[in-house]
């Protein structure tokens, strides 16, 4: 490759970068996420969620935890949707399907996938102990969708797959390709949870603490539930 070529390629490189970073709400920390869509990550965490529910054992709405954490979801919901669209980010919501289960299961948690779906495992209740715990995690995983963190991840999956045109994911998805699904699979795993241990996440489980608790507070919530919650969690 001729010196003139390699500039051009590493000037284009750097276009494409630029044009893929956006900044997010609350922190204005810059991030990279433009391999994938938000639509197309949405569309692909629905498929990953349907097949979630149906390998898991669910509580029913009628019961008392069930309610109480579909009730913590929503405040934070609300608070969540009022703050984008007063600062005029209320786009971002765009094809959102909230919904907030409780499955049965002794693991410790909790996430909430692209798109607002929500998902509390039984066994970390007790550790919540009260509703305001539960909005410390319902804060906390709601922050990682609103921040866009899977979609950050799935753009950084693809570039470490050598896959770096925009739109890529759409094609991969229809084609089956392998690299593509594999990204998707890391990204989305259930296996991705509550305060995720990724070398590189902890910047994302960082923001995802500072924002969960703006929005906690906003839901009517005492952000100092949060220090006992994260002691217990420990
Ligand atoms: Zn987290």
């Amino acid at each position: 490759m001729n010196k003139k070529y390699k500039v051009l390629l590493a000037s284009s490189l750097i276009a494409v970068f630029i044009w893929a970073c956006q900044r997010v709400p609350l922190t204005n920390r810059k991030q990279f996420v433009g391999l994938v869509s938000g639509e197309q990550m949405m569309s692909l965490s629905f498929q990953q969620y349907k097949g979630f529910l149906d390998t898991v054992k669910q509580v029913p709405a009628s019961k008392a935890d069930a309610q109480m954490v579909a009730r913590v979801g929503e405040r934070i919901k609300k608070a969540a949707e009022n703050y984008l669209i007063q600062q005029n980010l209320g786009s971002l919501l765009d094809g959102y399907q909230w919904e907030f289960r409780t499955v049965e299961s002794k693991e410790l948690n909790a996430w909430c996938m692209p798109g607002g779906k929500v998902v509390f495992y039984t066994g970390i209740l007790p550790i919540c102990q009260s509703e305001a715990g539960v909005a410390v995690v319902m804060g906390h995983e709601v922050a990682h969708a609103i921040a866009e963190h899977g979609r950050e991840r799935m753009s950084r999956a693809m570039m470490a797959q050598g896959i770096t045109q925009i739109g890529a994911v759409a094609a991969g998805v229809a084609t089956g390709d392998q690299r593509v699904m594999e990204a998707a699979g890391q990204v989305l795993g259930i296996g991705t949870t509550l305060g995720g241990v990724l070398p590189n996440s902890r910047k994302q489980e960082a923001e995802a603490d500072k924002i969960g608790l703006i929005f906690m507070s906003m839901a009517g919530y005492n952000p100092q539930e949060a220090v006992t919650f994260w002691q217990r969690m420990a």
